[in-house]
């Protein structure tokens, strides 16, 4: 069985290896001129940035260690470094355990003492669909879902917890499952953020190292059924015909494939929303206060449009040269931008009104995330259904928008795919 994977993010890179694992016949075509997607480190004055995920939750044993041992990537953890958010006008500590939540100022007595009943919630079977705030408010009450959620939904996500389908953390429902929210975290054990040794791009760097065909600088523009359901890609002045296409794109990349030979997929698939956001890095004097610390996530009402920044040199030292702490800002995503942070000057107002005492940054660069993040809009799995569902035999689509949002979602999902 031959299969061509389009895409060379870390999921088609992935599937390949997977595949590839199993004695199959496997090519990858890559429509940038370099592998990972957004999956990449890339040089910066002595040492380095992170174009998108800044790390991948890690546990002894499950599919994320079993994938980095297997391919012999090496690795490292900061550990578990503070966390804050910020609300009313200051940062409060991310209690690291649920007991010292109660001690916590960070929401109500009422909103505390409720989500102790977590545990003796009933159990919903997951249909209808509902909105993530609903859920999380059903399981946890109301005080957490306005007060906690949303920004940490804004931290992974870019967008509104209220608009969102309980689908775009599907963690939630399969700790639901076990019996409550406690009870599946509690089966699931803790993860630990981990990072590469050399950045988060080493992970699709490693993996093609391990693959026989990866092509860069190759997009596939077209697909066309042969007969007997093999198919022929072609693009770039290249064509392939093989058993087997994986389209692991995001939906509307996807989408614009599918077009003219699953309709149905195609529609659904155009209809999943995504989310740009700009980021800004930034390297400072290095503060005590933030020395141990995972960053920060700003109350999206209090953030307009501000959702908070994380303190990458923590998590991979070799980040910033001696000397230097570096920041990466979050701005924008599904809730707009007000001008005041389209430049630097901006950003840095709103840092300092946070941190009043970091200092001028030393040096700033700025990137788009365009299109980066899937929203997944409440009516999310109606259409990864449809999708899914209205896929021709010998075509197959895989993506974060299918898995679930994070790097752990995804390779979770490919363990199972298939
Ligand atoms: C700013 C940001 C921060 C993040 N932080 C974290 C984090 O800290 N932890 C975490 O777990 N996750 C994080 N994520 C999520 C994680 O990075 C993504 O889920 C993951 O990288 C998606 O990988 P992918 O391969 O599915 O998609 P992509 O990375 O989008 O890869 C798809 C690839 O397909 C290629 N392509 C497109 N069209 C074609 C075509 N026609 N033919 C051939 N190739 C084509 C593209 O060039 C691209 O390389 C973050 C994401 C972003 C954007």
């Amino acid at each position: 069985m031959s299969t061509l994977i389009l895409g060379g993010g870390v999921t088609g890179l992935a599937a390949a290896w997977h595949l590839q694992q199993r004695g199959e016949a496997v090519e990858v075509w890559e429509a940038a001129d370099s592998i990972g997607g957004w999956m990449k480190t890339l040089p910066w004055e002595g040492g380095h940035y992170e174009t998108g995920p800044q790390g991948v939750l890690w546990q002894k044993g499950t599919t994320v260690d079993r994938l980095f041992s297997a391919i012999g990537l090496p690795f490292k953890s900061p550990g578990t470094g503070a966390r804050w958010v910020g609300k009313g006008g200051r940062l409060i500590p991310v209690p690291a355990s649920p007991p010292a939540l109660m001690f916590s100022s960070l929401m109500s007595l009422g909103a505390k003492l409720r989500m102790m009943g977590e545990p003796f919630m009933p159990v919903r079977d997951g249909e209808p669909e509902e909105g993530l705030s609903a859920f999380i408010e059903r399981r946890l009450g109301r005080g957490v879902a306005t007060e906690l959620l949303p920004a940490m939904v804004a931290g992974v996500l870019a967008a509104p917890a209220e608009i969102l389908s309980v689908d775009a953390i599907p963690k939630l429902r399969q700790w639901e499952a076990t019996g409550s929210l406690v009870n599946g975290i509690r089966k699931s054990g803790v993860s630990h953020m981990v990072v590469p040794e050399g950045g988060m791009g080493q992970l699709p760097i490693c993996l093609a190292s391990k693959l026989a065909k990866v092509h860069t600088s190759l997009r596939a523009e077209r697909l066309e059924v042969l007969p007997g359901n093999r198919w022929r890609v072609t693009g770039g002045g290249e064509s392939r015909d093989t058993d087997r296409v994986v389209l692991a794109l995001p939906a509307f990349e996807a989408a614009a494939l599918l077009g003219p030979v699953a309709s149905q997929s195609a529609e659904a698939l155009a209809a999943i929303p995504y989310t740009s956001v700009d980021l800004w890095h930034s390297r400072h004097t290095p503060l005590p206060a933030l020395k141990d610390s995972f960053g920060f996530l700003i109350h999206p009402p209090e953030g307009r449009g501000y959702l908070g920044s994380l303190v990458p040199s923590w998590m991979d030292p070799q980040s910033a040269p001696a000397g230097f702490m570096q920041l990466r800002s979050f701005i924008g995503g599904a809730f707009g931008k007000p001008a005041d942070l389209d430049s630097w000057e901006g950003i840095f107002a709103r840092l300092k009104h946070w941190i009043p005492e970091l200092s001028d940054a030393a040096s700033v660069r700025h990137e788009r995330a365009d299109r980066a993040i899937p929203r997944p809009e409440l009516g999310h799995r109606a259409r990864v259904q449809a999708a899914v569902g209205g896929l021709p035999a010998g075509v197959d689509w895989l993506s974060n928008a299918r898995f679930g949002p994070g790097v752990r979602d995804i390779l979770e999902g490919l363990e199972s795919w298939n």
